[in-house]
């Protein structure tokens, strides 16, 4: 990213220092293209995932069929939108969508690779194979499990594929759709033939290299990740007979838990962790800094109650066992204050 700060050159021009700035932008095309199983042609840069997922959904008509988990910028952006359900574990519904597109026509169908909050991992392979059959086009948010889990467009068969840069460890405000040739989105920006004609504007090309070296960086976790979350939510569980782990009967990320505690709202957990030094978020992470009820955990079928005390803890490539020990520690510390006064006043 220094070295492409350093450089003043504009891709689009022709002179020495633009085609330098075209080479860097080009190659990052062909690193983010490969951590994705992309064509490095197919591959348009975005500000983030959620430019790129309104790049897919936008200006397509109806309807477009998407699980009823995903992130808002691919519920918000679709025209007209239809739910595919999910189950109480968070997996999307092949059945129904099966049934679905046997019964009426639809313009796209958009299941995530791997949800936020979660970490449950979507059949995306199985859903594109559906969609196929039916003839519908299909587009894969896979902006939290690019870098984390193997993430592979071309065998999956799915025609668009999200991207984000800071989620596998790259700078905030740089994405990618992934473009299937043949598939042709609707540009949400236009006076310029940048990005094959997709996304009009200079491109931020200190931002893409920077995308690029972490998408060449963030190899898929190797298992100690996964080790560090799953030994997180024994000793949870240990501490805490009634915690809730939504999600934790499926396959999901190696890094992501979504934990409850019972009667404890997620912003007093925050709070808690953050004194602790232990960065969480409150079900979903809202722009605003306003937390409301996850309609992801709603669409698990979880009561209003349960879905506001649950948190989502995140390990990254530098979490290590301290931060894990140190987030246990005042997590349970936290049950013991809010159930000690309780269970005093049940003993009286
Ligand atoms: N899709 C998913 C699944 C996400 O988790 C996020 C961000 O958290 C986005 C899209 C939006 O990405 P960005 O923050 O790059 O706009």
């Amino acid at each position: 990213m220094l070295a492409a700060l350093a450089e003043t050159g504009n891709p689009s021009s022709v002179h020495a220092l633009g085609r330098r700035a075209r080479a860097a932008v080009e190659a990052a095309r062909a690193a983010v293209a490969a951590r994705i199983g992309a064509v490095p042609g197919g591959i348009v840069f975005t500000s983030g995932g959620t430019e790129a997922n309104n790049l897919a959904l936008r200006g397509l008509g109806g309807p477009v069929l998407v699980s009823a988990v995903e992130h808002d910028s691919v519920r918000e952006a679709a025209d007209a939108l239809e739910i595919i359900p999910v189950d109480r574990d968070g997996v999307v519904d092949l059945a129904w969508l099966e049934r679905r597109l046997a019964t009426a026509p639809a313009v796209l169908v958009s299941v995530m690779a791997a949800n936020n909050e979660t970490g449950v991992i979507q059949p995306v392979a199985e859903a594109a194979r559906i969609a196929r059959a039916a003839g519908v086009p299909v587009h894969c948010d896979a902006v939290q499990a690019a870098g984390r889990i193997p993430v592979d467009m071309a065998a999956w068969g799915v025609d668009m594929m999200t991207v984000s840069a800071h989620k596998l460890g790259g700078p905030v405000g740089a994405g990618a759709l992934a473009v299937r040739h043949g598939i042709a989105p609707v540009p949400l920006l236009r006076g310029g033939r940048q990005e094959s004609g997709l996304r009009a504007g200079t491109e931020n090309v200190a931002a893409i290299a920077g995308f690029a070296a972490a998408a060449s960086a963030a190899a898929p976790d190797d298992g100690r990740i996964a080790a560090l979350r799953d030994g997180l939510e024994a000793r949870l569980r240990a501490a805490v007979p009634d915690i809730e782990i939504h999600g934790a009967r499926a396959a999901r990320l190696p890094n992501t838990s979504c934990v409850g505690m019972a009667g404890v709202p997620a912003e007093t957990q925050v709070i808690a962790l953050d004194l602790a030094g232990v960065a969480v978020s409150a079900g979903a992470a809202c722009a605003s800094g306003k937390v409301r009820t996850s309609p992801v955990l709603a669409a698990m079928g979880m009561a209003p109650e349960a879905a506001g005390s649950a948190i989502r803890i995140s390990l990254g490539w530098n979490t290590t066992a301290a931060d894990v020990e140190r987030c246990v520690a005042a997590w349970v510390a936290l049950w013991a204050r809010t159930r000690g006064p309780r269970a005093a006043a049940g003993a009286a």
